[in-house]
């Protein structure tokens, strides 16, 4: 279960999603069958370690087995470096070859198996964002292609509405999955 805190941040961030789904479908392309988003690794932060914990405890043993399966390939195919402590240029590297590598959450019609337990990227991946008064020329390269300056402003997530994070709290999705299966006896 994630605490109190980082709760509220996942609630907002899938109120503020919604919130621009109601007032700009127009500019979204997100929905089901979408899955690009979930192919190629990134950051995700300790706060959503219990989230995907919870997931998996939920999730049907069989699909749950699927989703630590595939997470311990990639974990070895890609040469995982711990992300809390290799270099930036290490960090990089490993970024870049696993940059079509398909989350292990993914199942094979496309769609996420841990959907309402994803982690906060996941959850404002298709919306521009700033951070404060900044607006980063940031987004899926499916969305707000022909909306305005300030329709993508209006719709942008802040950054300062989660918490800062130092390297020393990075994980990967299919790293975060190994650590919990071992957690849990699961592997
Ligand atoms: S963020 Fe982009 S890639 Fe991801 S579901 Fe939305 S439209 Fe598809
Ligand atoms: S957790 Fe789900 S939404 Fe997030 S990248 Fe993986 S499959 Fe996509």
């Amino acid at each position: 279960m994630p605490d109190d805190s980082y709760k509220r941040v996942l609630d907002r961030a899938d109120a503020w999603f919604a919130g621009v789904l109601r007032e700009q479908p127009q500019n979204l392309k997100c929905g089901r069958g979408c899955s690009l988003c979930c192919h190629g690794l990134f950051e995700i932060c300790s706060g959503d370690i219990p989230l995907l914990a919870d997931g998996l405890a939920a999730a049907h043993p069989a699909r749950r087995k699927a989703v630590i399966r595939r997470a311990v390939e990639i974990v070895a195919a890609s040469q995982h470096p711990n992300l809390r402590e290799c270099s930036s240029t290490e960090k990089d590297a490993f970024f870049d070859r696993t940059s079509s590598t398909a989350c292990p959450c993914l199942n094979d019609q496309g769609a996420c198996v841990l959907y309402e337990y994803r982690p906060l990227v996941c959850r404002t991946f298709g919306v521009p964002l700033r951070n404060g008064d900044e607006f980063m020329d940031e987004v899926c390269d499916l969305n707000f292609t022909e909306a305005t300056p300030a329709e993508a402003r209006a719709a942008a997530w802040d950054l300062q509405w989660e918490d800062e994070l130092g390297p020393e709290d990075q994980f990967s999705i299919p790293e975060a999955i190994v650590l919990i299966a071992r957690l849990r006896g699961w592997l």
